[in-house]
């Protein structure tokens, strides 16, 4: 690999969520990026089959986000989150409303996917405090559920791996996953695995709903591996939640904004939360930004109990809060996103995506499950005996000195290409998959 940093360069950097020793053996340095398309310090063109990091639906180097962001550097760089405001946070607060389910239309500006969860899990507990059921501030989770890396992330996520370093976290119960046997395989939603939603019925008897703030999962999983949620799963959790008084909270960070072929996971499954966290795509991954769509009665109870009105209703917020460039890349974006009709593109491509992924079931026993749902899906590979990350891991890099980047976690491969991706891209990179898995041993 042609790059030109010295090992000390290499040393400084300690990379995030990264085998940092592997990576700077061998380290795959990303020079630009262009459509669906990174080069790499080689020169090689690699297709982006995560479209980033699940951020980049619209593809890289967007004419109209960039022209967006170019602007807003030289018309206000910065202008203080706090006490003061500029036009477009409220602009783009409005823009996301018509992304959200109706009702949920008071948004709450972060800088990450980990600050939304963390917001929506402060406000949680402050909500029924100010209703006067300070008691509630227990969460509920999901095993296998990530939440980004905060503290409250990791402690109601379900990854293992994320968790046992850290010790104690925020007070927090998991309900099981949904992968039951016999749903391996399925195409989109699996048939098997609502009954997990009653699961929630027993964390309530043991914790008592007068303890509990908040039920918070992905509407489908996406670091565990494309967890698509049974039928009538989230419609049992919701029923639930609504009979004991408790939040739901859907942590939208990869799923809104397209990705499941709808505006949300919410509207493609159908079930309407009480909040929604948000990331990624909202900006297209150009610069960071996270939000919370919260429904307006959650708005109202602090509007309504805040005090004088020179008050603050909620000790809450970033220095990078609703910043300016993110706004007005996020504004460029969601407008590039309707334009473009790419969450009808995905939605109308995505039985092909299926199919696609699908096929690759014939390439190697080692396959023991493909999932998949809008333009996302997740495989999981056999583990080799007390290596479970050893077989994803490899057939990662293998795929990427072929010109394919595809993401890596535990025991699965994920992928989600760009809402751009054309059928003959999908062909070739299923292709070139199911040839690396054959070849793995
Ligand atoms: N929530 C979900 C569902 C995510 O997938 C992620 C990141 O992948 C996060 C939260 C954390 O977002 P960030 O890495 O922007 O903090």
């Amino acid at each position: 690999m042609s790059h030109r940093l010295t090992q000390a360069q290499l040393d400084a950097h300690w990379m995030a969520y990264t085998g940092n020793r592997q990576f700077k053996k061998d380290p795959r340095i990303i020079t630009s990026a262009a459509g669906n398309y990174y080069t790499d310090s080689d020169g090689r063109k690699i297709f982006d089959g995560l479209s980033g990091l699940w951020t980049c639906g619209l593809g890289h180097s967007n004419p109209a986000i960039n022209e967006a962001v170019a602007q807003q550097v030289k018309t206000l760089d910065y202008s203080p989150a706090f006490q003061f405001g500029h036009e477009k946070s409220f602009l783009l607060a409005e823009r996301i409303t018509e992304f959200m389910p109706k009702g949920l239309n008071r948004i709450f500006f972060t800088g990450s996917g980990s600050e939304s969860v963390d917001t929506a899990l402060k406000v949680a507990r402050a909500y029924w405090r100010k209703k006067g059921m300070g008691t509630k501030t227990k969460f509920i989770g999901r095993a296998k559920g990530y939440h980004g890396a905060g503290i409250s992330g990791f402690s109601v996520g379900g990854i293992p791996a994320n968790r046992t370093l850290y010790g104690q976290g925020l007070e927090s119960y998991h309900l099981p996953h949904t992968q039951v046997p016999g749903s391996e395989f399925s195409k989109g939603m699996a048939e098997q695995g609502k009954e997990r939603a009653d699961d929630l019925l027993n964390l309530i008897m043991m914790h008592d709903a007068s303890n509990i703030a908040a039920v918070i999962v992905e509407p489908m999983s996406g670091s565990a591996g494309v967890i698509v949620p049974p039928k009538g799963y989230l419609q049992r959790l919701r029923e639930i939640c609504d009979q004991h008084n408790i939040l739901l909270i859907f942590d939208e960070v990869i799923t809104a904004f397209g990705r499941m072929g709808a505006k949300t996971g919410a509207e493609a499954f159908g079930v309407t939360p009480d909040v929604i966290t948000m990331a990624k795509q909202v900006t297209n991954g150009v610069i960071p930004m996270g939000a919370v769509a919260f429904k307006q009665e959650i708005y109202d109870t602090f509007m309504d109990n805040g005090g004088p009105d020179y008050m603050l209703e909620i000790p809450h917020g970033y220095t990078y809060s609703a910043h300016p460039i993110a706004c007005a890349a996020a504004l460029a974006s969601l407008d590039e996103i309707k334009k473009q009709g790419l969450i009808e593109r995905v939605n109308s491509m995505s039985s092909s995506w299926e199919n696609s992924v699908h096929q690759l079931k014939e390439a190697s026993p080692m396959i023991t499950d493909i999932r998949n749902y809008g333009f996302a899906a997740g495989i999981t590979i056999a583990p080799i005996d007390g290596e479970p990350a050893k077989r994803p891991f490899q057939i990662a890099m293998a795929m990427w000195d072929k010109g394919y980047y595809v993401r890596y976690g535990a025991d699965t491969i994920q992928l989600a290409p760009p809402f751009t991706t054309e059928q003959s891209e999908i062909d070739s990179l299923i292709n070139a998959l199911g040839e690396t898995i054959k070849q793995q041993n």
